[in-house]
């Protein structure tokens, strides 16, 4: 019998909350586990968490040979993340499936940037105002149950050109009170690797204690999910072919 749950691995630097009372006071355990705690309520899917501070960044062979999904939120410390663990995930993601789903300023992280290919930069104000979320692929699984469009009240605006490639599929589209727009969920097919990144996370604002934003990252979990396949199917080789027609 196949084992359908989700096993996720929700990854925070999780500094912002140690060095900053006010980011303490909305994410008293962090945002990884204010992310994790939610999905763990969820049927078909079990979460733990890692961070930069454990050796290995929490994300040994076990732990990263064992999740399916990924959530990777970063900010201040893109640049301590170990290139050969992110060499790994990159082969878990391209190789074997494994999903990703890159939260707000992990815009910058080496994971994602590696994945893209650009610089993943984009235009950016803490102010504090309201963002409203549209949904412009309501047939995808990630805006299920999403509705129109949802509001977020207080935010960090993020605004375009956001230098990343041209997305396979954009489910949000954002609008901003100072008169930007963003591209807020964008779907990107890396080799075997489902990736979705999600705007919204400012850690001084109570994002993800937001009903909406949770439910998008549960719904962003279950489409990112590595699709089961025979194990006879291995990475992909060149091959000398023989021609199937006589070519004389
Ligand atoms: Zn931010």
């Amino acid at each position: 019998m196949t084992d359908k749950t989700i096993h996720v691995t929700v990854w925070n630097e999780f500094l912002h909350e140690k060095k900053d009372s006010s980011v303490a006071e909305i994410y008293p355990e962090g945002i990884h586990e204010a992310i994790a705690k939610y999905l763990n309520e969820r049927s078909g899917i079990e979460t733990r968490t890692a961070t930069l501070e454990e050796p290995e960044h929490g994300l040994t062979d076990d732990v990263l040979n064992s999740t399916d999904v990924l959530i990777w939120w970063g900010h201040m410390a893109h640049d301590r993340v170990r290139d050969d663990i992110v060499e790994k995930i990159h082969h878990r993601i391209t190789c074997d499936g494994m999903g990703l789903i890159v939260l707000h300023s992990a815009h910058h992280s080496k994971i994602f940037k590696r994945l893209m290919g650009t610089s993943c930069s984009l235009r950016w104000r803490e102010d504090g105002q309201r963002e409203r979320l549209w949904v412009v692929s309501p047939w995808h699984p990630i805006a299920e149950d999403i509705g129109d469009y949802f509001e977020i009240e207080q935010t960090e605006m993020y605004g375009e050109f956001f230098d990343i490639p041209k997305p396979d599929e954009i489910v949000f589209i954002s609008w901003f009170k100072g008169g930007e727009v963003f591209r807020s969920g964008c779907c990107f097919y890396r080799g075997r690797g489902k990736i979705f990144y999600f705007r919204p996370g400012h850690e001084t604002y109570p994002i993800y204690h937001n009903r909406m934003v949770l439910r998008v990252i549960e719904n962003a979990v279950r489409w990112a999910a590595p699709v089961e396949r025979p194990r006879t199917l291995t990475i992909p080789r060149a091959i000398h072919a023989r021609p199937l027609e006589d070519l004389k």
